[in-house]
């Protein structure tokens, strides 16, 4: 069945003796219940996939092939369903290891034979009784969905509106302290607004299946490290210490990283939200068992034993939080649970208690190291194992693409230092003497080309220049041999460019034509 709610409330019959069912569907439609007997198991299938009120099939018609197919029929079926399946049996000992199966087919009863008329009537209308509520609560909780949907998109356009307004306030008001002040505060409520307008529309998308993930080799610890770093701010405003710490391994999943990064943030931001001034929050990756582990925990406000199973249900929050001094619509943890769930794995919480803080795990499979391919973008690329570390100097201006690229760097063995302009790149590169340096052209202070005149004149050929430009000109390859880089690499750079670069002889004796 797809995941549409049917209208119909039939009762469908499987017997091998096509009489009985017919028998019995005569009797079912005298008592005003629509029955249809099936030629086979393959149109009872289709009725079933079609959506149907109930099954009634005797204990003949099932064979151990049967049950299983059975089996796999109802689990074809969507979550909320719970596929009523009535059994006509007068022989229950040949049937007990059928049986067993068929019990863990759900929503099993067995009438036993011969039949009352009155005790089929019966355990139908109690089957279809029992359907009815399935779809009565399924449509409700569809409107609920559809309320949401559009609720969010249309809290959405005004919300647009004012942050760009807001935008504009903030650039006209620089020079006013108190107005820049009353504009700073619209603008950090609006944002949160924002990302509950999100979070909103999120639930929706993403407990309704209508959200695909793009999976890929993460590495959870460093994409982990950049969550938090980012959150300091948040810790520092709320005056408690969030800390971070990992194995000091690569911790690779096949995941989403978009939304693990959602499931971290969530994750974080509760800890931060239900901390008390002074408290702390310890955000750990590592391994355990063969799998990947997230734990943020916390020493704030805690969860009482009974409200640990529901606070993963959609707008559940315990009791200790609904003072609303700390806002939420108790979306966050759903949020959480089912995207981990999605990407292969579980998440579950612990707390000795109220105000003794909590602590939420994240499972997820680990990936092998080995299959991720070098050039995965957020993958953790091929460490080199029993290598020398060689010391390299990334010198950029852009600090995000500069981070990144030490980052990735120091994964796969280097010893990294940074720099973000000329003067400071070359300071860098004359007192460490590293191996490599990585050199922008256009850099404040001076540019690359000045940069590598310097440190060729001071080092001599003891370091291997790479210049990085955003343009692949010939000219450019040209300029940076004459300035004396041994190679030039075109941005976007990728780890293989790097490493090709710095297994390559050098090539400054042979400069391409210009
Ligand atoms: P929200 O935070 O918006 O209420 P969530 O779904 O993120 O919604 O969390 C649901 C509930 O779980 C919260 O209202 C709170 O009661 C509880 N909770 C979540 N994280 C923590 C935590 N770190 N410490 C204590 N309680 C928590």
């Amino acid at each position: 069945m797809s995941n549409r709610i049917p209208d119909s409330f039939e009762a469908v019959l499987l017997t091998p003796l096509g009489r009985d069912a017919m028998l019995a569907a005569d009797c079912l439609r005298m008592a005003g219940i629509e029955a249809v007997p099936c030629r086979d198991f393959e149109e009872l299938s289709a009725r079933v996939r079609a959506g149907v009120g109930t099954v009634l099939v005797t204990e003949e018609a099932l064979t151990v092939e049967r049950v299983r197919a059975f089996g796999d029929l109802v689990q074809e079926q969507p979550a909320w369903s719970d596929l009523p399946i009535v059994v006509f049996s007068s022989r229950l000992d040949t049937l007990r290891s059928r049986t067993a199966h068929l019990q863990e087919l759900g929503n099993v009863s067995f009438v036993d034979r011969p039949v009352q008329r009155r005790t089929l009537v019966a355990a139908v209308r109690s089957a279809l009784r029992a359907r009815q509520r399935q779809y009565e609560g399924r449509r409700a909780i569809e409107a609920r969905e559809q309320f949401l949907a559009m609720l969010g998109h249309e809290l959405r356009n005004p919300l647009a509106a004012i942050v760009f307004a807001t935008d504009l306030l903030g650039r006209g008001n620089a020079d006013n302290p108190r107005l820049a002040k009353y504009t700073a505060t619209v603008e950090r409520q609006t944002r949160h607004l924002h990302r509950l307008v999100d979070d909103l529309l999120d639930v929706g998308r993403v407990t309704s299946g209508k959200v695909t993930l793009k999976r890929e080799p993460v590495e959870m610890a460093a994409l982990v490290r950049r969550s938090i770093e980012a959150h300091q701010v948040m810790a520092e405003a709320h005056g408690v210490s969030l800390i971070f710490t990992d194995d000091g391994t690569p911790v690779v999943v096949d995941a989403d990283v978009v939304r693990l990064e959602q499931v971290a943030t969530n994750l974080v931001t509760n800890a931060l939200k239900y901390t008390p001034r002074g408290g702390r929050v310890a955000v750990r990756v590592g391994r355990e068992g063969g799998q990947a582990v997230l734990s943020v925990q916390d020493t704030g406000l805690g969860i009482a034993a009974e409200n640990l199973g529901s606070i993963f249900e959609l707008f559940a929050q315990a009791p200790t939080t609904l003072d609303r001094a700390r806002g939420g619509l108790g979306l966050g943890l759903t949020l959480v649970r089912t995207l981990v769930e999605l990407q292969g794995g579980t998440v579950a919480a612990d707390s000795p208690g109220v105000g003794l803080g909590s602590r939420f795990q994240v499972r997820l499979p680990l990936v092998v190291v080995d299959v991720v391919p070098a050039s995965s973008k957020h993958g953790f690329p091929t460490p080199m194992p029993g290598r020398p570390r060689k010391r390299i100097v990334v010198v950029d201006d852009n600090a995000d693409l500069r981070e990144m690229l030490a980052e990735l760097l120091g994964m796969v063995g280097y010893v990294v230092e940074e720099a973000g302009d000329g003067p400071q790149g070359l300071t860098r590169i004359l007192s460490v003497r590293p191996d490599v340096a990585l050199v922008d052209i256009g850099l404040p202070g001076f540019d690359g080309y000045e940069l590598a005149r310097q440190a060729r004149r001071s080092l001599g050929d003891s370091v291997l220049l790479i210049a990085m430009t955003g343009y692949g000109q010939l000219d450019d390859q040209a300029r940076a041999a004459e300035a004396g880089f041994d190679s030039h690499i075109t941005k976007p750079v990728s780890l293989e460019d790097i490493e090709a670069a710095v297994a390559a002889p050098p090539s400054r004796s042979a400069p391409p034509a210009a």
